[in-house]
């Protein structure tokens, strides 16, 4: 065993000389065992990232190499679990709090199910029993580096996650015993045998997000929003409604309350597919303000491995990390300490790097065992004073396809949620509208292309109404803003508070998109046939379909082809009068 001893400690990092460490090892320090990764070697000399506080750590105390990268344990406990940025589990009750030097380790009990049999050769990922007695049966599965005949093999039971099950001979004649619950590095991400391409939507219920900015199974989107513009409210709105069948959170907050709200909002959350638990299907890693930043910079790794783990049991993942930015602050004030170059702002110049890395981590893809699965990933960005021309914003804008910009303004109007539709993209709308062609719906793509115009023309023209006044604009030019409101408060705005409107279905999106289009529409032609803007404005039907969102649920979108043959007979009657009129 590789040991050192400490010449040198700042913070969350230390200097230790000493050798045959490798780079990336982890490392225990102290008389605590404080759990530790070596960043750098030099020669004889180490440098270590310590995920734990240091205080009271001494120049001299002894730094042990174990001898293998810093590593998790993934196995069926996971599940409904809150933990640390290294995994170890949290105590839910007051100040979450890990005992220092405490390994993450997976001992819960589960029933065993084998579905293999001694003289069975399994591949890398390969299936080779269920788990029952969490929330729900999980898949095991060989972690991705093992192979190999099964010698031997427990019968059907009730086992601790870290007891061995199989015994493999391996390829290369040696042997290995499995449990239920694995080791694997926490930076490398897990291999898979293809990636496929990211051709269906992540649907998330919020038409704002599918209809006009979408995002892929195995996309990458960024939420940028200065403070208390709805990223957090954003993210577990997304949680709770998308289509995945696990959800991973990790929670970098700046402030502890926040994360307090976190551990004690998420519990609480019913899963609107089960009227259970949302618990129950997520894993939720928090920093709190009280860890050490390195174990914040660790966090979002951690993350993408444990979502990487369902991936691989054929499962489609939401993997969400409230904020970047946090994680993003604990890289740069290490960088500081270890007394690197500083760049953009004093973050590292491998910021960008280190942001390709975790964002690559999304994907949707063929697992070893032959299923598919997916990694769909949501970041914020909680650039200072909400300008997104820093470096975290502009770094992230290199490697998401969907951009989700959230605007002071709308948040300060109470316009939720807060996306702005004129700074806001997804680089995944052709692709997409394949999708929604497929269920019958070839004119999403035209319809969402005349809202995003309209709402162009809406920010131009409010320029022209600030110079010359509203009465003053023509009367084509009222009519677009009248639309553009419209597409606005019928359309963009949903709350995540109410009770009808806080998820839309497809169905519903495109009920609402065809009946907003179909106004335009006919708002063109009464135009042309001389009919006023204040004559339009006044009509009952666009308040009803202002109010539509709140007013038409779910179980009733037959409603919306009678507010649709309203609209039809309103103007009908409005063209004849002006014709009347002429
Ligand atoms: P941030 O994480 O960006 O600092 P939060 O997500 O905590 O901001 O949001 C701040 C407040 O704004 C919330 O407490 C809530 O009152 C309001 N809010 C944000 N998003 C929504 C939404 N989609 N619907 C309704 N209210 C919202
Ligand atoms: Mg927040």
């Amino acid at each position: 065993m590789s040991d050192a001893k400490i010449k040198w400690i700042s913070g969350p990092v230390l200097r230790a000389r000493g050798t045959g460490f490798r780079m990336r090892e982890a490392v225990q320090v102290g008389e605590s065992h404080l759990l530790g990764e070596v960043i750098r070697l030099d020669g004889d000399e180490i440098t270590v990232q310590v995920y734990e506080d240091t205080t009271g750590l001494k120049i001299g105390a002894a730094v042990y190499g174990a001898g293998r990268p810093l590593s998790i344990p993934l196995g069926p406990g996971l599940l409904g679990g809150i933990f640390d940025g290294l995994l170890r589990p949290l105590s839910g009750t007051g100040t979450p709090y890990v005992m220092p030097g405490q390994r993450p380790v997976a001992r819960k009990i589960f029933g065993f199910v084998p579905v293999t049999r001694v003289g069975e050769r399994l591949g890398r990922g390969a299936v080779f029993g269920l788990a029952q007695g969490g929330p729900r049966e999980q898949p095991l599965l060989l972690p991705p580096d093992a192979e190999g005949e099964v010698v031997e093999a427990a019968a059907a039971g009730e086992y601790a996650e870290n007891a061995p099950l199989l015994t493999l001979k391996q390829p290369d004649g040696g042997t290995r015993a499995i449990a239920m619950c694995s080791d694997w590095p926490v930076r490398a991400p897990r291999p898979v045998a293809a990636r496929l391409p990211n051709d269906e939507p992540l649907l998330t219920g919020l038409r704002i997000v599918d209809s006009i900015f979408p995002i892929a199974r195995g996309g990458r989107a960024a939420i940028p929003g200065g403070f208390g513009t709805g990223k957090t409210v954003l993210l577990e709105t997304l949680a709770r409604w998308c289509n995945a069948d696990v959800i991973v959170y990790v929670g970098c907050g700046e402030r502890g309350n926040e994360i307090a709200g976190v551990l004690e909002e998420f519990p609480q959350l019913e899963d609107p597919r089960t009227g259970r638990r949302l618990m129950e299907r997520t894993v939720v890693i928090a920093n709190t303000s009280n860890m050490p930043v390195s174990a914040r910079e660790a966090s979002i790794y951690t993350g993408a491995t444990v979502a990487e783990y369902f991936r691989d049991q054929g499962l489609h993942v939401a993997l969400m990390a409230d904020s970047t930015s946090r994680w993003a602050e604990a890289l740069r004030e290490i960088s500081g300490r270890l007394g690197e170059l500083p760049g953009e702002s004093a973050y590292p110049a491998y910021l960008s790097s280190r942001l390709a890395e975790f964002y690559e981590r999304a994907a949707r893809v063929t697992t070893l065992a032959g299923a598919e699965g997916s990694i769909t990933l949501m970041g914020s960005v909680s650039p200072p004073s909400g300008d997104f021309s820093e470096p975290v914003t502009t770094h992230t804008k290199r490697y998401i396809r969907s951009f989700w910009a959230l605007d002071v303004k709308r948040a300060q109007a109470r316009f939720y949620p807060a996306i702005h539709p004129l700074q806001s993209y997804s680089e995944d709308v052709a692709v997409l509208a394949g999708w929604w062609q497929e269920q019958g719906n070839a004119q999403w793509a035209a319809w969402r292309r005349k809202f995003l115009t309209l709402l162009e023309d809406q920010a131009r023209l409010e320029r022209m109404a600030r110079i010359i006044g509203k009465d003053a604009m023509p009367a084509r030019a009222q009519l677009t803003l009248l639309c553009a409101d419209l597409v606005n408060e019928g359309f963009l705005r949903q709350s995540a508070y109410s009770e009808t409107d806080r998820s839309c279905s497809p169905a519903r999106q495109i009920a609402m998109m065809k009946l907003l289009a179909r106004f335009v529409e006919l708002m063109e032609q009464a135009h042309a046939a001389g009919v006023r803007p204040e004559q339009v404005a006044q009509l009952p039907v666009l308040r009803q379909i202002a109010r539509m969102s709140e007013d038409i649920p779910e179980a009733e979108l037959e409603r919306f082809q009678d507010l649709g043959a309203v609209l039809e007979q309103t103007f009908t009657k409005l063209r004849e009068e002006a014709a009347a009129n002429a």
